[in-house]
């Protein structure tokens, strides 16, 4: 964020990123090649929405067979892929209805939507005074809603008038949640592991204060799994790792299968089925397109294969990096095959450590400075990785 913006290579594309001057023209698995046929390892796989490796053949085979039959029908008419999808994923996730979108931030924007509409019909809100409970160094999406209760100044400077309705409190505290909530609190929202802030992993036992204080208190858990679930952190959701199962899930990224803007929600019918016909839709959402390739990537992962890969490769990965700390590296945080690694400023910052990762081969993605996140395909392999920290330790060694 806040990296020089090259215009030169994209002079008609708007200037609200500023991404590493490496154009990409075609991809396989953990590779990436860029327009001049350079090879890189791609180790931010789209934030995770990469988790099984690009172009995955199951996955492409799903979409070119369901785009030879239909592929939008919209929400107007039913379509025969969108309850297989929506069953097998009440399967994966131990839930019973699928409300489907297509980005995270809408899946975000329902989740709430959804949670307000419980606090007033279930829980007994007085109408126009539902709070939801958000964590510090969040990262939702981008809606002018979710901006409102970022603490990213960043995020939000020139995008107000901001959404009320939000208490803010310091990430990996729940008795700070115990203490937020109030009568009208109808919703905590959390991240299991903060992605976007650098991979920041809760205390022990976190994950499961929260699910007593909600139980206790009459609010709805819904855990953001949208960068965290999936795979990525060697279990399908990252509140497995406490054995944790929120009100509701909020899925995306992976969902599409590195190929199609997939998201949903999924709860229970007690919650879920708070949202009468007509209150909230999407388009696109659950098309059946989207439904076939996302009902392929349930599939994938309820062999277990990915959840297993993400474990021992993110095992592997640690002992690789463990010798750099001290040595240019100031701390590792790794959950499965997700790494938040800090750099030491005498050595760079996050940006400078990407750029001359680029010019070896191996694509990282900087966040908050000092920090670079390594987030490779699932498919990605042991030697590769090893290759890669190697291409690491030599930019640190200058
Ligand atoms: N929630 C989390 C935890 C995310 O990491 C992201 C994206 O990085 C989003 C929501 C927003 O997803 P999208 O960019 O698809 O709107």
């Amino acid at each position: 964020m806040g990296g020089i913006v090259d215009t030169a290579l994209e002079p008609h594309v708007a200037t609200n990123y500023a991404p590493l001057p490496v154009v990409i023209a075609r991809a396989e698995g953990a590779w990436v090649t860029d327009v001049e046929g350079k090879r890189y390892l791609d180790l931010l796989a789209a934030y995770s929405a990469v988790n099984f490796g690009h172009q995955h053949p199951a996955v492409v085979a799903a979409l070119t067979e369901q785009l030879g039959r239909v592929a939008l029908t919209s929400r107007a008419f039913m379509n025969d892929r969108l309850e297989p999808f929506a069953a097998a994923l009440s399967r994966l996730s131990g839930k019973e209805m699928v409300l489907p979108m297509n980005t995270g931030a809408e899946a975000v924007e329902t989740g709430i939507k959804v949670a307000r509409a419980w606090g007033y019909r279930v829980k007994g809100v007085e109408d126009g005074k539902a709070r939801v409970v958000v964590a510090k160094g969040n990262f939702h999406g981008r809606t002018t809603t979710i901006v409102s209760f970022s603490d990213d100044e960043e995020a939000r400077a020139p995008f107000g008038p901001f959404t009320p309705g939000f208490d803010q409190v310091p990430y990996g505290d729940a008795d700070a949640i115990a203490e937020a909530i109030t009568d009208d609190t109808v919703a905590v929202l959390v991240e299991p592991i903060q992605g976007e802030a650098g991979v920041i992993i809760p205390p022990e036992g976190y994950l499961r204060r929260i699910r007593e204080i909600c139980d206790e208190r009459n609010v709805l858990f819904i855990a953001d799994e949208i960068q965290s679930g999936l795979g990525r952190v060697g279990e399908t959701f990252a509140c497995d790792r406490e054995g944790v199962v929120p009100d509701l899930y909020l899925l995306g990224k992976a969902l599409g299968g590195g190929i199609l803007p997939v998201s949903a929600v999924v709860g229970n019918r007690d919650v879920l089925g708070v949202i009468r016909p007509g209150e909230h839709g999407s388009t696109f959402g659950g098309n059946p397109l989207s439904a076939a390739v996302g009902l392929r990537v349930v599939e994938m992962l309820e062999t277990g294969e990915f959840q297993e890969r993400a474990r021992a490769l993110g095992e592997h990965l640690a002992g690789a990096l463990q010798p750099l700390i001290g040595h240019g590296v100031t701390a590792v945080r790794i959950a499965g095959l997700w790494v938040g690694v800090d750099i030491d400023p005498a050595r760079g910052t996050g940006r400078e450590v990407a750029e001359k990762l680029m010019e070896r081969g191996v694509l990282v993605k900087d966040t908050h400075g000092q920090t670079i996140r390594i987030a490779p395909p699932l498919v990605v392999r042991a030697t590769e990785l090893d290759w890669a920290v190697e291409q690491l330790r030599l930019v640190l060694e200058g």
